[in-house]
């Protein structure tokens, strides 16, 4: 059976455009024994659930901004678009993924969206 650890890096989060602010999260958790039960992207952020003290939640936050900023695919910096799902992703990447003269009907203002 697969550890917990192992089933995050199959659904991709740790081999992602995030896995800079991700590993050492899950490094942390290994480190000192704090249970995880989840890892995914949804609305085009990160979500870390799991059981931590207080000042783990701070770091979490911390990567869950990070998150919308930053591309998916890549790790370069990036903003969230919308088209039948959520994607936070880099210019080069939002080409590809929309075309370039669709780019800017799928950006997402996340001052007007609640995620
Ligand atoms: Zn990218």
């Amino acid at each position: 059976m697969k550890t917990p650890y192992e089933l995050f890096a199959d659904e991709g989060i740790l081999k992602s455009g995030w896995a800079s602010f991700v590993q050492p999260l899950v490094d942390e958790c290994k480190e000192k024994g704090y249970q995880i039960t989840q890892i995914k992207e949804k609305f085009g952020t990160l979500r870390f659930y799991g059981a931590f003290p207080d000042e783990f939640y701070e770091k979490i936050e911390e990567a869950g901004k990070k998150s919308a900023n930053t591309c998916y695919k890549c790790g370069k910096p990036g903003k969230t678009y919308f088209i039948h799902w959520f994607l936070t992703l880099c210019p080069e990447h939002a080409e590809k993924q929309y075309g370039a003269e669709r780019i800017a009907d799928y950006e997402i203002d996340k001052n007007e969206v609640d995620l």
